[in-house]
C-alpha cells in the first residue's frame, strides 16, 4: 500500500526557493519515491527539472542552482492514475496565452476520464495519462474566461475527487485543497515567506512555523508576499483519510489538529483494551507499527521489545523477480532477533494487513526463530475493498480481508490468535466525528459515488453544501 504523492510550494522574499523546495521534498519523501520534481518562476517563464528516483538521487547542487527564482512547487510521487513513466513525472507544466502554468497534485479524480474525453473533443491534446494534466489543461480553459481564483473556482466544480494542489501561475503561489478534504494540505510560514504543503514535517525541516491546516474547499494565494484565503466551496462534512493516521503521514506529523504520533499510541491503547492476550512481549513490525505498539505495551502492561529490525538501507527499487528472492527480500528487510522471540509468547503490532503475504513471512519467519506463540494485532479494521482516492491498495480480489473471516485470516497466516480494530475504536482513537472521516476501504462506503463501484451509498448528502465567495486576509 503506498500513498500517491507529497507537494510543496514555497515563495520567499529575495531569497532562492530550489533549496527550501528540496529540502522539503526531502521531508516528504516517504509519501512518493518513483520520482520527483521542481518547478520555479524566474521572473520570465517557470523553470522545472523533474525526474525518477529519490530526492536526493534526482537533484544536485547543479539542478538546485539552475532552479532561479523565489516561488516555486515541488513534487514527490508514487504512481496510482497514469504508469510510471517520465511524461507522468510532476510537476505538470503547460503554457498559456496568459503566460506559464505549473500544477503538483496528491490526489485522485474518479471523472477523469470523463473530463478527458470532454477535452479532448474539444481540441486538447495530452502527453501523459495523469489525472493533473487533466486539471491543468481545465485550467487552462478557465484562464481564457476569469481571474486566477475564479478560474480555479470553476475548474473544483468540475472535478471529483481528491486533491491537493500547489499550482503555480507565473508569479502566483496557490494551495487549493478539496471539498471534503481527504488529503491533507498545511500552511505554514517562515521569516521571509510561506509554505504550503501536504505535511507539517516538511514545514519543520526548513525551520517554519506552522500556521493552520488548509480547510477543505479553501484556495490560499500568495502575491507579492501576501497571502489572501478564498473558499471554493463548503460541505456540511469532511472525509479526512483515516490512513493517513493508521499509515502514510509521518507520526511527527500535525494533521487537521490531530499528532499523528498520538493517534497511532491510541490506537496501541484501544488494541490492548480490545483483544487482550497473555503474552511476554509487545513487538512492532518496524516502523509503522512501533508507536502503536508502545502504546499496546502501556495499556497491557506486557513489555515491549523489538524482535524485528528492519534494515534501512534497501531501495525502493528493490524488485525480486523470482519467488525464491523474493522470500529473501523479506529476510533482508525485516531480521528477526532471534534471542528475543526464542521461546516467548509474541504479540506483533502492524498498521494494517492488505494482501497478507508480507505478514504471512513473518510470522513464519518468527516461529523459525523460536518463538512459542504469534498473536497478531492489527492498528485498523480489516481492508475489505479498494480505494479510489490515491491510495495504491490491491484489487478487492487480491485483499485478504474482502472475502475471508477473521477466523480464515488467522488461520491462512498461521496465527495463534489475530484482533483487529473496530471502526468505533479507529474513529475514537483518531478524535474526530464519525461523518467526518473517509473509511471507504474498511466499510466500502465512499464519501463520493464512485462509477462503476458495486456499493454506492453516499456517506454524506453532498446536495447540501454552500458555496461562499468570502475574501478574507489572513
Ligand atoms: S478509501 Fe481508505 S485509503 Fe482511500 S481515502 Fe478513504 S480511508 Fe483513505
Amino acid at each position: 500500500m503506498e500513498e500517491k504523492c507529497g507537494v510543496a510550494g514555497i515563495a520567499l522574499d529575495g531569497r532562492s526557493v530550489s533549496y527550501p523546495l528540496f529540502f522539503t521534498l526531502y521531508a516528504l519523501q516517504h509519501r512518493g519515491q518513483e520520482s520527483a520534481g521542481i518547478s520555479t518562476w524566474d521572473g520570465v517563464s517557470i523553470r522545472s527539472f523533474k525526474a525518477m528516483g529519490l530526492v536526493p538521487e534526482v537533484f544536485h547542487d547543479r539542478h538546485l542552482k539552475r532552479l532561479k527564482g523565489e516561488i516555486g512547487i515541488g513534487h514527490v510521487r508514487y504512481s496510482t492514475t497514469g504508469e510510471s513513466s517520465p511524461e507522468n513525472v510532476q510537476p505538470f507544466t503547460i503554457n498559456f496565452r496568459g503566460g506559464m502554468l505549473a500544477i503538483a497534485h496528491n490526489g485522485n479524480l474518479i471523472n477523469t476520464e470523463f473530463l478527458r474525453r470532454s477535452l479532448e473533443k474539444s481540441g486538447a491534446t495530452f502527453v501523459s495519462t495523469t489525472d493533473t494534466e487533466v486539471i491543468a489543461n481545465l485550467l487552462v480553459k478557465e484562464l481564457l474566461r476569469h481571474d486566477p481564483v475564479d478560474a480555479i473556482r470553476s475548474v473544483s466544480m468540475q472535478i471529483e475527487g481528491s486533491y491537493s494542489l500547489t499550482i503555480l501561475i507565473n508569479d502566483l503561489l496557490i494551495g487549493v485543497r478539496d471539498p471534503l478534504g481527504i488529503k491533507p494540505l498545511v500552511l505554514g510560514s517562515v521569516d521571509d515567506g510561506y509554505i504550503i504543503t501536504s505535511e507539517s514535517v516538511a514545514i519543520d525541516a526548513i525551520d517554519g512555523k506552522l500556521i493552520r491546516d488548509i480547510r477543505p474547499g479553501e484556495l490560499v494565494m500568495i502575491k507579492e508576499g501576501k497571502l489572501k484565503s478564498h473558499m471554493l466551496q463548503q460541505m456540511r462534512n469532511t472525509a479526512y483519510c483515516v490512513f493517513e493516521y493508521i499509515y502514510f503521514a509521518r507520526p511527527d506529523s500535525l494533521m487537521n489538529n490531530r499528532l499523528v504520533y498520538d493517534v497511532r499510541r491510541r490506537i496501541g491503547e484501544k488494541l490492548a483494551e480490545e483483544h487482550p492476550v497473555d503474552a511476554d512481549i509487545v513487538s512492532p513490525v518496524p516502523d509503522s507499527g512501533v508507536t502503536s505498539a508502545i502504546g499496546y505495551s502501556a495499556a497491557s502492561k506486557i513489555p515491549y521489545l523489538e524482535g524485528l529490525i528492519k534494515n534501512r538501507y534497501l531501495g525502493r527499487t528493490f524488485i525480486m523477480p523470482y519467488q525464491q528472492a523474493r522470500e529473501a527480500s523479506v529476510r533482508l528487510k525485516l531480521n528477526v532477533v532471534k534471542p528475543n522471540v526464542k521461546d516467548k509468547r509474541v504479540i506483533l503490532v502492524d498498521d494494517s494487513i492488505v494482501r497478507g503475504t508480507t505478514s504471512r513471512r513473518i510470522i513464519d519467519n518468527l516461529r523459525e526463530s523460536g518463538a512459542r506463540e504469534v498473536h497478531l494485532r492489527i492498528g485498523s479494521p480489516p481492508i475489505i475493498a479498494p480505494c479510489y482516492f490515491g491510495i495504491n491498495m490491491s484489487t478487492r480480489e487480491e485483499l485478504i480481508a474482502s472475502n475471508r473471516s477473521i477466523d480464515e485470516i488467522r488461520d491462512t497466516l498461521n496465527l495463534d490468535s489475530i484482533g483487529y480494530l473496530s471502526i468505533e475504536g479507529l474513529i475514537d482513537a483518531i478524535g474526530k466525528k464519525r461523518e467526518d472521516l473517509c473509511l471507504g476501504c474498511l466499510t466500502g462506503i465512499y464519501p463520493l459515488e464512485i462509477p462503476g463501484e458495486k456499493s454506492t451509498v453516499r456517506q454524506m448528502r453532498l446536495s447540501q453544501f454552500k458555496t461562499r465567495r468570502e475574501h478574507q486576509w489572513i
